[in-house]
């Protein structure tokens, strides 16, 4: 299949149909235009749409068919692998479709494609509603949601894709399709883990769930020393306690900022970090266990309004610095695998590494492996690998440090990674989809046989239709 840059004539058509900004390489917008969250990332699009609606998509969709280019899509821009731009691609840039529905009657939102977390906890916060989502607000809805998502109410109401209603959908041949569990079941089957695979998913309807204003937040900081008494202590309590317990082990150094005390800036520390989906004073009472653990260096828990939870970690992680993240999912966290993450941990390059181990169970393993193309359900815990760093010059030691420490862990994991953080090389691809790879494959040769849409962990349609 080849792959050709747009013709003029099919520029102009889209700058004639489209009601969106149309911005080729010469325009001075389009530099800024391409630029991802990830500074690692430098794609050079054909061309880039901001489509204004639905309509601009189709069309957009429609002259990357007939010019036979692919089409990278953009949600929040946050892919860590950069996937919403790539070279000599048409890309659909959702940006300008972002607004939020609340169906107040019904508990339910409607997002569109475009629509970043922050946008749905400002709109759903006045009823007293969420929609499970990431951790940091600035994440685009869209990704996360199709690659499964994992929130601070995860072993309540599960995977953001698990509160995934219905979806609207264009498709490779420029349909319009409404997927749900009564309409085009086995694509909302599909989307629900399967990732960007399938179409552009134009909006997104979710139920929704009563919680807060206020919540309890866990947040007690250990020095690394104590490590690994603190890491075994944690196994046993994370993945079995309360479905409204999501606690995770998080290995990092105090940010250098005002809101932590000076003396500990730069301090390693291993660090309980969770959020209780019930109320404040049931909350405190189960996670002060995890506040005990030897004596912490800082304890930050206490109420907290939940959509300050949900934005306290985005100054973290800011737009245009270099980032290489990997996973495992571990079926166990033995001694030794606790003595590989500490040692790690110790020797990062950039204290700005982080090494969350997500806690899962409760919801997530509610659901049955093969109900969803999410299909990793059982493992109890995840590790993810995030390096971050600042300089150019680093890349290479940072870099290096993330894939021997995922080589390192490798022995102790079920062998998948969530394709959320992976950086997708050919293991990656093959190890996300894992029990579920065939499926999507069928599921994506009826939706997308010519892969059209394959800047993403991609599926490759399988031949039999
Ligand atoms: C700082 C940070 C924090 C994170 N925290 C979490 C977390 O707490 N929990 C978690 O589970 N994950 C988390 N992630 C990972 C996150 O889920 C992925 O990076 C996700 O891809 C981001 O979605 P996006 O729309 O912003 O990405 P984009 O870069 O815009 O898109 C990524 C890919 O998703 C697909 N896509 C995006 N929009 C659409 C659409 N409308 N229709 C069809 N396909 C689309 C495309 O294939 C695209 O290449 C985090 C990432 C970052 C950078």
């Amino acid at each position: 299949m080849g792959t050709n840059v747009l013709a003029e004539a099919d520029l102009e058509r889209l700058e004639t149909e489209f009601r969106g900004t149309v911005l080729r390489p010469d325009d001075p917008a389009y530099e800024s235009a391409r630029e991802v969250w990830n500074g690692m990332i430098d794609e050079r699009p054909a061309v880039i749409t901001r489509p204004t609606g639905v309509a601009d998509v189709r069309i957009a969709v429609d002259v990357a068919g007939d010019a036979d280019v692919p089409i990278a899509v953009r949600g929040g821009g946050h892919g860590v692998a950069g996937t919403a731009v790539a070279d000599d691609s048409l890309v659909v840039d959702l940006s300008g479709m972002a607004s939020v529905f609340v169906n107040r009657e019904e508990g339910t939102v409607r997002v569109q494609g475009g629509a970043t977390w922050g946008d749905v906890d400002h709109e759903t916060r006045p009823y007293g509603l969420v929609v499970p989502g990431g951790v940091v607000s600035t994440t685009g809805v869209a990704g996360l949601t199709l690659g499964g998502g994992y929130g601070w109410t995860r072993r309540k109401w599960g995977l953001t894709c698990d509160s995934l209603r219905s979806t609207e959908v264009v498709t490779a041949d420029g349909d319009v399709v409404t997927a749900s569990a009564t309409e085009h079941e086995d694509l909302f089957w599909a989307l629900r883990g399967g990732g960007g695979n399938f179409g552009v998913v134009t909006s997104f309807e979710f139920d929704a769930h009563e919680l807060g204003p206020e919540v309890y937040l866990c947040g007690a900081l250990y020095p690394l020393d104590d490590g690994e008494a603190v890491l075994r202590a944690w196994r046993e309590f994370a993945p079995d306690a309360p479905e409204a317990v999501t606690v995770d082990a998080v290995l990092w150094s105090v940010p250098a900022e005002p809101t932590f005390p000076e003396d500990l800036h730069g301090e390693p520390f291993v660090g309980m970090m969770g959020m209780y989906a019930g109320p404040v004073e049931e909350g405190e009472k189960a996670l002060a266990p995890m506040r005990e653990l030897a004596t912490p260096m800082l304890d930050m828990s206490g109420p907290m309004p939940y959509v300050a939870v949900q934005s306290m970690l985005d100054a973290e992680f800011p737009n245009g610095d270099r980032y290489y993240w990997k996973s495992h999912y571990l079926p166990e966290l033995d001694d030794e695998a606790i003595a590989t993450v500490v040692d790690y941990a110790r020797e990062r390059p950039s204290p700005r590494s982080t090494i969350p181990i997500r806690s899962r169970g409760g919801a997530i393993a509610d659901v049955a492996p093969g109900a969803t193309a999410f299909g990793e359900r059982t493992a109890p815990f995840l590790l993810s690998i995030d390096g971050t760093w600042s300089d150019p010059a680093d890349d290479e030691e940072n870099v290096e440090w993330v894939q021997s420490f995922w080589d390192a862990m490798e022995p102790h994991s079920t062998g998948e990674e969530y394709a959320n953080f992976a950086m997708f090389d050919a293991e990656a691809e093959r190890a996300s989809f894992g029990r579920n790879a065939e499926r999507l494959a069928a599921v994506k040769a009826r939706y997308d046989p010519q892969n059209r849409f394959r800047h993403n962990a991609n599926v490759r349609p399988s031949a039999a239709t």
